[in-house]
């Protein structure tokens, strides 16, 4: 490329060389001296530059060495912005690049704003990022920005989240799911929910797209205030970060102390492997549901037919992993009830055959069609107060149960019959009990003069 086409063929300054531009000139504006005094600061800056950086910045703007490209409006007047060094870098690339008032061609500090003082170490500011880029014409930018994205994906703390992404997304289900609410002990299960607000956050601070792995969206590239490094924007994920060619690494804008978060998310899977392996209940009640949803694909049971048909119906739509239930955070993940009453309904089934389930669906519905012929109305009516009803049937069920459970108090009891998982109940795994929630739609004022009509 010749000078001439570069700019004019008369360059009046010995440390400048103007380049034409068609811009509309600020209003209010002389600029004569600005070409004076940019002329005088750059050669006072230039004088003390090392050979090496007076070539790096000609090599990047393939103007002769000692002078600096400024943009003119007209004859000899400035426009009051640098041309960024990112426009000679793009410039190599593409051969009809012409200087345009485009803000991506310009700095976006106004030389006619600026002191003495500031004036001076902003343009020396700006040959250190000129001999910067001059390091870079060795690339092209779009081979820097492959670069950039592929430094991110080779982050430490991006690394640790792609190789740790199962357990991350295991953790952002169970987090939601209701077994957490019948782990035990409750506390040590609110434990876990606090410390996964704390280990998760600086993965969720990453967009989506850009969680694992550099996103695929177009990226920009600018050599930053803060060079030698490049700020690399995602406009689609509205995410920025730096890019340090020299080094071929990412600093991410919030950087995680990388051993700590290697150590937090281990522990967050293995505090709640132990949740799980502390309630064996739990996990021999899902291994039966998924057992029995084996048995009974596909099946729309009405579940008002008998306790047997709403076990089956409650886990009609339910999830399961592919492989047998453990108590651990990556097989939990996959576990997904519609009821989490359906736990309790499975109880008096555990040891129940294929068969036998098979044999007491079908008295079930024996027994539906025969009630069906019968007068409807023949529950007995235990108790009742203020339009509430206790059957005889409902008392037979609590009492086989108080037969068994001699712990249990007036206090405990009115809990358990409404159906309140609280973490007493829970500790005692009353939640898993046939009488749980028996009265749910019983005021709980009410409630203890239906016990005691019977205890
Ligand atoms: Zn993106």
């Amino acid at each position: 490329m010749s000078l001439s086409e570069l700019g004019f063929k008369d360059q009046p300054f010995d440390h400048l060389y103007l380049l034409p531009i068609g811009a509309e000139l600020p209003v209010g504006l002389s600029s004569k001296s600005l070409l004076n005094q940019l002329n005088s600061t750059f050669k006072k800056l230039m004088t003390v530059l090392s050979t090496d950086e007076l070539q790096l910045i000609a090599k990047l703007t393939q103007l002769p060495i000692g002078v600096f490209p400024i943009a003119v409006v007209a004859d000899q007047i400035a426009y009051p912005y640098l041309i960024q060094p990112d426009y000679f870098l793009q410039k190599r690339t593409k051969q009809g690049l012409h200087l345009t008032p485009k803000t991506t061609h310009f700095d976006d500090k106004n030389l006619a704003k600026l002191s003495p003082n500031q004036f001076d170490s902003y343009c020396a500011e700006q040959l250190s990022r000129y001999a910067f880029a001059g390091k870079l014409v060795s690339l092209t930018k779009k081979q820097w920005k492959e670069r950039a994205q592929v430094a991110y994906t080779q982050h430490p703390f991006i690394q640790l989240a792609s190789n740790k992404r199962l357990i991350i997304e295991a953790v952002e289900r169970l987090n939601r799911s209701m077994l957490l609410g019948v782990l035990n002990p409750p506390e040590d299960v609110a434990f876990w929910r606090h410390r996964v607000e704390i280990v998760l956050r600086p993965y969720r601070s990453l967009p989506p797209d850009a969680r694992y792995h550099a996103c695929n969206h177009a990226i920009t590239l600018t050599i930053s205030k803060n060079y030698p490094s490049f700020q690399v924007n995602c406009e689609a994920c509205a995410m920025n970060y730096d890019y340090f060619p020299m080094e071929d690494r990412v600093a991410l804008q919030q950087e995680v102390p990388f051993e700590q978060a290697v150590k937090r998310i281990a522990t967050i899977e293995r505090q709640f492997d132990a949740l799980a392996e502390g309630t064996p209940k739990v996990i021999t009640a899902l291994q039966k549901l998924h057992t029995i949803q084996q048995w009974f694909p596909h099946n729309s049971l009405d579940e008002n037919q008998g306790p047997v048909h709403r076990l089956v119906a409650s886990i009609s739509a339910a999830e399961f992993p592919d492989t047998p239930v453990e108590p651990s955070l990556l097989s939990l993940q996959h576990v997904k009830l519609s009821t989490i009453d359906s736990l309790r309904f499975v109880q008096p089934y555990l040891a129940t055959t294929q068969e036998e389930l098979q044999q007491l669906l079908e008295n079930e519905r024996a027994e539906e069609l025969s009630t069906d012929n019968q007068d409807a109305s023949n529950e007995v009516v235990y108790f009742s107060t203020k339009g509430y009803t206790l059957y005889e049937n409902e008392v037979d069920v609590i009492e086989e149960y108080l037969s068994r459970d001699e712990g249990m108090t007036f206090h405990l009891l009115i809990q358990v019959l409404k159906g309140e998982a609280t973490s007493k109940v829970r500790s005692l795994n009353l939640h898993l009990s046939p009488i749980f929630g028996l009265l749910r739609p019983w005021p709980k004022k009410l409630i203890p003069q239906a016990i005691k009509s019977f205890w």
